[in-house]
């Protein structure tokens, strides 16, 4: 779908593009032997490089070179053999060093793409620029005390990956799905948590309009560092309209930097943008070029995990499921090992399995804020209980309450069956009796039966469930009605 804004002298559309930081999963900071997780009591783990200290050389860490590279071929993307370290200069609090090692000239990764979803389930690919390779900065803390900031170190040098996409984003929609697409792909991957809430993932856009038709483009704002998905869309919503109305009454705007406030709802502005050279950018010399090898890129590239759109085509390939039902089990790892889990090969219906985690098992889920990896009904039992429905010993109806029961007490489906005694009545002296007890207790409807009126047979049936508790197989119930009218 377009997303076209409709002005009091044009049509405009959006023009964006998204900056994403992820933190890389890592053992240790990217050029220093301290802690990269996150958290901890300020300044534990930092290293005397961290915090700027003269004396201590960086030492690339490889795993974060291993991580960028398995990010670059879940987005389609050039991996590159050689790639450098360049000083990005800035003064901040929380950058003791006053510059950034990242790569501006030669990024590890080139070009690739990443495929979204519109609104409408149009498929759009948004162009991969490139992937580089940096240091995270420290944090200010100013709200601790009125007249004093502080500074905490333990995310400095922590490896970042900054994902930046070519401007091909044209809705809010479509950001809002590049998002959640990337921080799935990076979740399967193990390269990054992205945890937005904890600033592990962290977005800075680039809007621009222009009038429908037009060609090239018009001022670029940055918005810095916004951290939900959420935000982002409005974030682009409310500038695209901030830039028409300025546009429409007559004025121009500069190329800056702007900041999302989530509680007025607003863009405000930062500082004008800056460009390259105000960063006067130059090669590290504390660090070599990253020379790869093609036997150690083909190598992380045999050991990838299977990613989401691989995933996607497989279900629906082999295991025959609908689109839908792929897209949805796929669209996070911890659905697809569940649903897999469930499934345990191909030895149960996947259309079956994916009906009850989809189903019964998103509701409660939902229902009770619980994430699926923390499910109180394992995978493994979920498929025990529709295998007791597939083998007649409990009806499909008396499953949904077993289920219930399941997720409540945590209790195996055979244990609560066999405790509520809800067994399918598959003895059919014992249907039979039933069956004779409800004809006789209603010998005038039997009689309408006998005169044609067909219908009634269906009220018969649910009197036999109803006498049953729902234990007995409707099938048979209704075999064995026709049979004891037919003699009657
Ligand atoms: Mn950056």
């Amino acid at each position: 779908m377009t997303y076209i804004v409709k002005g009091k002298t044009a049509d405009w559309e959006l023009i964006c593009g998204l900056e994403v930081h992820c933190e890389i999963i890592s053992n240790a900071k990217v050029f220093s032997g301290a802690s990269a997780e996150f958290g901890g009591l300020p300044n534990t783990h930092v290293a005397f490089l961290d915090c700027g200290m003269p004396g201590q050389l960086p030492v690339l860490n490889e795993k974060c070179i291993e991580q960028c590279i398995k990010t670059g071929f879940g987005l389609n993307a050039q991996i590159n053999k050689h790639s450098v370290f360049d000083r990005k200069n800035y003064f901040y609090g929380d950058l003791p060093t006053g510059y950034q090692i990242t790569q501006l000239f030669y990024p590890i990764v080139g070009e690739g793409y990443l495929d979204v979803t519109d609104e409408d389930g149009q498929i759009k690919r948004i162009g991969i620029e490139r992937l580089h390779l940096e240091q995270d900065a420290g944090k200010s803390i100013h709200d601790m005390h009125p007249t004093q900031s502080y500074l905490d170190f333990n995310r400095a040098g922590v490896g970042l990956m900054e994902i930046v996409s070519k401007p091909d984003i044209r809705s809010p929609e479509q950001a809002g799905d590049y998002l959640r697409k990337l921080r799935a792909l990076v979740r399967y991957l193990g390269t990054c948590d992205g945890n937005m809430d904890e600033g592990s993932m962290r977005c800075d856009i680039n809007v621009s309009v222009r009038k429908v038709g037009e060609e090239g483009y018009r001022h670029r704002v940055e918005i810095k560092n916004v951290n939900s998905i959420k935000f982002v869309m409005q974030a682009i919503d409310l500038e695209v309209h901030r830039q028409i109305d300025l546009y429409e009454a007559g004025q121009d705007f500069p190329q800056e930097t702007r900041l999302f406030d989530a509680v007025n709802m607003e863009t405000r502005s930062m500082r004008s943008k800056e460009n390259a050279l105000d960063y006067r950018y130059f090669p590290d010399p504390d660090l070599p070029p990253v020379n790869l090898t093609q036997d150690y890129i083909d190598n992380i590239r045999e050991n990838l995990s299977e990613l989401p759109e691989a995933k996607k085509k497989r279900y629906m390939e082999s295991l025959g499921l609908p689109e839908y039902d792929a897209r949805i089990l796929t669209s996070d790892k911890e659905t697809a090992i569940y649903f897999e889990r469930a499934l345990q090969g191909a030895s149960r219906d996947p259309k079956k399995v994916a009906n009850w985690v989809m189903g019964d098992l998103f509701a409660k889920l939902n229902a009770e804020y619980i994430a699926i990896e923390n499910s109180p009904v394992r995978p493994e039992d979920l498929g025990a209980l529709i295998d007791l429905i597939n083998d007649g010993t409990i009806s499909g109806k008396i499953a949904k309450d077993v289920f219930e029961e399941m997720f409540t007490s945590g209790k195996s489906a055979a244990a609560i069956v066999e405790e509520k005694g809800l067994k399918q009545v598959s003895d059919t002296g014992a249907i039979e009796a039933m069956i004779a007890e409800v004809l006789s207790a209603n010998m005038d409807k039997v009689a309408e039966i006998k005169a044609g009126k067909d219908k009634l047979k269906g009220w018969f049936v649910g009197q036999i469930m109803k006498a049953s508790q729902g234990k007995v197989n409707p099938g048979l119930a209704n075999q064995l009605l026709d049979k004891k009218l037919s003699e009657m």
